[in-house]
């Protein structure tokens, strides 16, 4: 049997925001690997067997996938979103570089998902309309001081900054100065968006000014927008704010 490994996103959350290029390679796979909470989000079923794991271990949730593969199973990894974007997929790249040279000729498949940013944008209009960029806000892998760095530098290139893995509670403060050194470089009154569970029953978006963001309105799945100088407001009755950044600059 020849094996396969597919790295797939599964999207925010909403069933219906998994592509059918997902569902079909799920549907074909022996065995899926990746943290336990994507993982559950794959019904179990015959023929089929499912490979939980804790959060941080990705290295080797990455090389048990390949091994699986190299031995014949049909294996796909998931992560939520996008797996290209703050998961799985560059895991795995990490993985057969450092790894098995023989990795390197598997049958390896990468399936887009919708990223939290773009789950989240869609709720409340086009913030993303105009130049944006994407940041972790975890320590885990680099240091706090670089994260800061690029804060301050993509506020003033005045670009809209999504921030991924805002709070946890091993980094409960991380947020705060985030937004401390934000207010430094941008206009208190740019809005600030929290989207949280995104497409999933516990949702919740606000949109708050800088001034008064807080952290503590944050969470795990919570991802957190930071509007440019040029991003606008329209306001509505009764109704949330759109949220959007026109396409120009205008110099
Ligand atoms: N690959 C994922 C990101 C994984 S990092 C993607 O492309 O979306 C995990 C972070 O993603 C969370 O801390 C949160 O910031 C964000 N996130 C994931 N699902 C979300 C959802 N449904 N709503 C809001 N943010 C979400």
């Amino acid at each position: 049997m020849t094996g396969w490994l597919a790295i797939a996103g599964l999207g925010p959350g909403a069933a219906e925001l998994i592509t059918p290029e997902v569902s079909r390679t799920l549907a074909e796979a022996t065995d899926v690997v990746g943290y336990a909470r994507y993982v559950a989000r794959v019904p179990e079923r015959p023929g089929l067997t499912r490979h939980a794991s804790d959060n941080r271990e990705e290295l080797d949730r990455a090389g048990q996938a390949l091994r699986l593969a190299a031995e014949g199973r049909r294996v796909v990894v998931v992560s939520s979103g996008d797996p290209g974007v703050f998961a799985m997929a560059a895991a795995v790249f990490e993985a057969v570089e450092a790894g098995d040279p023989s990795w390197r000729n598997l049958d390896i498949k990468i399936l887009p998902g919708i990223s939290a940013m773009f789950a989240a944008a869609a709720r409340i209009g086009a913030p993303l309309g105009h130049d944006f960029c994407a940041i972790n806000l975890s320590d885990n892998l680099k240091p706090w001081d670089l994260i800061e760095r690029r804060l301050r530098l993509a506020a003033q290139a005045d670009f809209v900054i999504a921030l991924y893995n805002p709070m946890s509670s091993a980094r409960p403060w991380q947020l705060g100065r985030a937004f401390e050194l934000l207010r430094e470089e941008l206009p208190e009154t740019v809005p600030v968006v929290f989207a949280t569970a995104v497409s999933d029953a516990k949702e919740k978006v606000d949109i708050v000014a800088l001034k008064d963001a807080i952290a503590g309105r944050a969470d795990m799945r919570t991802v957190v927008m930071i509007g440019s100088s040029r991003t606008r407001m329209i306001a509505r009755d009764g109704k949330q704010p759109f949220v959007y950044t026109p396409r120009s600059a205008e110099v």
